[in-house]
């Protein structure tokens, strides 16, 4: 079986953010940027996983600007075995990244998705979700803890809800996204840091995977004048009140 698991690029966790001048969003330029630490601790599952013999390789995946080479790398140097990147300059909403994933698996075929319960530049926590229903596959948000049974092709997934914690069986495939206390991610080593400088990451583009990522975050809507008229328009146009 296959894992694969989405990584993302983003401002280090230990970076003091700062607003462009423009107010356009966060400065990223000349900033420290690192992978995502939630990712981090999925890829550290994912790896667990496959030493423990229960998976036959590990896809490190990651979607944005030319740099998430660069991250995705660090990946490979913390023991994944192949590494895909699809490029886009264009800003990337979770529809769009879990478009492109849901693309990526229709071509690689894991027994497992996995993800980062949220990336902590938007803090979105969508992506994991949304893929899953685009998969119509089984979901165990905010693990804290997974198990595989292999024979029975189930993973058993604690999640941290709010009231505690919750236990689901997932039949495989399924897509869990990670939770802070799943565990430690491993520091890569000099030599595999090395290593991972030669070994070659496949590129696509959104294109080549039939994704159009431009529409996704299209709103209509009108600005009203007074707080009466948007409750006369809640009330006799949308009639929600
Ligand atoms: P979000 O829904 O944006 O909070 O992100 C949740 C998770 O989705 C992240 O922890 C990643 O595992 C994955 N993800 C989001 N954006 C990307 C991206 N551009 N590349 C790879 N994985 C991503």
């Amino acid at each position: 079986m296959k894992i694969m698991v989405a990584i993302k690029r983003v401002v280090d966790y230990a970076v003091k953010i700062r607003v462009k001048s423009d107010k356009s969003g966060v400065e990223t330029s000349n900033v420290k940027m690192s992978m995502n630490p939630f990712c981090e601790i999925g890829l550290e599952e994912a790896l667990r996983i496959k030493e423990s013999g229960l998976a036959s390789e590990v896809i490190a995946v990651s979607m944005g600007p030319s740099q998430c080479v660069d991250t995705l790398r660090t990946g490979l140097a913390m023991g994944a075995d192949r590494a895909i990147h699809v490029e886009a300059s264009a800003t990337l909403y979770p529809l769009s990244v879990a478009k492109l994933l849901k693309a990526l698996v229709d071509v690689e075929k894991p027994g497992l998705l996995i993800l980062g319960k949220q990336a902590i530049d938007d803090d979105c926590n969508q992506t994991g979700q949304m893929v899953a229903g685009l998969l119509n596959w089984p979901q165990g948000t905010f693990a804290s803890k997974v198990v595989l049974d292999k024979e029975k092709e189930v993973a058993t997934v604690e999640r941290e809800v709010d009231g505690g914690l919750e236990t689901l069986c997932l039949d495989l495939p399924a897509v869990i996204t990670t939770d802070l206390r799943l565990n430690q991610p491993r520091y890569a080593t000099l030599p595999n840091i090395m290593k991972a400088k030669s070994k070659v990451i496949k590129k696509f583009t959104p294109q080549e995977l039939n994704v159009d990522i431009k529409s996704d975050l299209e709103v209509q809507g009108v600005i009203v004048s007074s707080v009466d008229e948007l409750i006369d328009k809640l009330k006799n146009e949308a009639h929600v009140i």
